[in-house]
């Protein structure tokens, strides 16, 4: 994919959160990456600190209070998470759609939040606990690139073909 002559070539970030690596499910959610012909860029292993994940979710506590910043914080903070930078047309809005809605009990069945939890903001609220949904997906061009950035070097990205660029486009 020559992302400099084609617009719609959009690179976007997604971390498996705490959740998805310790249940086991990093293989079954990047299949449903590479099934939809997405190309992984760049992929690490990465234990979030305090200082990293105020970086990540800058606008959070803005957005959406102290109380959910600080319980998304220390539940990032957990154990590690796995990042990927994906490629592919319109990326960063194909990713969105395949990892489904923020809260897994809204999400529809065949999204990741929808397949692999059922919670909710209710459930979450009453556990006093972050919604654990295994995905971070970047929601914007805006977000896309600032995250990019943050996680990778650029020289920890790579430009290859994939089979699907070679035999499809
Ligand atoms: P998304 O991750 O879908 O882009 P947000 O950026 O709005 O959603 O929220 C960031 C993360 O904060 C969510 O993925 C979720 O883990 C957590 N979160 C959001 N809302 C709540 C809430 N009401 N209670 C607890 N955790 C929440």
């Amino acid at each position: 994919m020559a992302q400099e002559q084609d617009p719609t070539v959009e690179r976007t970030l997604v971390l498996l959160k705490p959740d998805a690596v310790v249940r086991g499910f990093a293989g079954k959610i990047i299949a449903r990456f590479e099934d939809a012909a997405l190309k992984i860029v760049g992929v690490k292993m990465k234990q979030m600190d305090e200082e990293f994940t105020r970086r990540h979710y800058f606008d959070l506590e803005e957005r959406l209070g102290a109380q959910v910043y600080n319980l998304t914080a220390s539940f990032m903070q957990q154990g590690p998470v796995i990042a990927f930078v994906l490629e592919g047309y319109d990326a960063i809005a194909t990713v969105r759609k395949i990892v489904g809605s923020t809260y897994p009990n809204e999400a529809p069945s065949g999204t990741i939040r929808g397949d692999f939890s059922h919670y909710g903001k209710t459930a979450s609220k009453a556990a006093g606990k972050a919604v654990a949904n295994l995905v971070h997906a970047s929601g914007n061009k805006e977000e896309a690139d600032q995250e990019v950035v943050l996680w990778f070097d650029k020289d920890e990205l790579y430009d290859y073909r994939t089979l699907a660029e070679i035999f499809t486009y």
